[in-house]
């Protein structure tokens, strides 16, 4: 039983490292051919978020996503502290370079940042 969740778990970990793009859990489900349950997708997926291997998006489109964490583990950014592309042809979410700079209104608190640019990405331009 341990030793499969370990499988799952890195199993869903290949299918995200081997995507330049973020990926809708539906997305994530079917590459893993039916050899995870939803439910099971759905717990490693929050766990990779928790553990900071993963961070999730949610679009416009009201889909959640998820990327593989590439230099988010910066202290000086918040969790997720960058600007995601949508694109409306391809239905899929990019991480981009930029950061997102805010300025923090006095006795407010900021726990994550949710920031995504919706248009045509250059492949479907
Ligand atoms: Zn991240
Ligand atoms: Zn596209
Ligand atoms: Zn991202």
């Amino acid at each position: 039983m341990k030793r499969r969740n370990t499988e799952s778990k890195e199993l869903v970990l290949s299918i995200l490292s081997n995507s330049t793009k973020a990926m809708s859990q539906d997305a994530i489900e079917r590459k893993t051919e039916g050899k995870i349950d939803r439910a099971t997708i759905y717990r490693i997926l929050n766990r990779f978020c928790e553990d900071g291997i993963a961070h999730k998006v949610v679009a416009d489109d009201g889909k959640r996503y998820f990327a593989i964490c590439v230099k988010c583990d910066d202290p000086s950014n918040l969790p997720n502290n960058h600007f995601h592309f949508r694109c409306t042809e391809c239905e899929t979410i990019e991480c981009m370079p930029e950061i997102v700079k805010y300025s923090q209104p006095e006795n407010y608190t900021i726990k994550k940042v949710n920031c995504v640019l919706i248009g045509v990405c250059s492949e479907c331009a």
